[in-house]
């Protein structure tokens, strides 16, 4: 595998990693389009959606309630984004599936 999340995943490249379990690796985008931008990534190496079927579609579930989690303990549950791209089409860059969660926008501050 040569894809850049499959380094991190592998603590072979730096990022600011905010959690980790068997399943996950949750860590900070590099470019972030919202006050708050992580990146949920399963460990195992699936492309994109595309590379989902009944044998492994669960770790969706497990990134979802890891966003939920995460939504919880950074204080947005009021709002949040969840986002999964898929293919070059929709602009999908790195090909090893991960899900966007940005949110935070609550925080910003009001320009009268
Ligand atoms: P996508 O367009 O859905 O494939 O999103 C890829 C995301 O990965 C973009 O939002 C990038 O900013 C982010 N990204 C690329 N390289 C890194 C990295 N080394 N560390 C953290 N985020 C990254």
């Amino acid at each position: 595998m040569t894809c850049i999340f499959w380094h991190i995943v592998a603590h072979e490249l730096p990022a600011e990693i905010l959690c980790e379990d068997n399943d996950l690796v949750i860590f900070k985008d590099i470019n972030p389009a919202a006050p708050i931008h992580f990146l949920i990534v399963p460990k195992k190496h699936i492309d994109s959606i595309n590379g989902l079927d009944e044998k492994n579609a669960g770790i969706v579930s497990k990134m979802v309630l890891a966003a939920k989690r995460m939504a919880e303990q950074h204080g947005v549950q009021s709002g949040y984004r969840l986002m999964i791209n898929t293919g070059r089409e929709a602009g999908q860059v790195v090909y090893h599936l991960h899900m966007h969660f940005m949110g935070g926008w609550g925080r910003k501050p009001v320009i009268r």
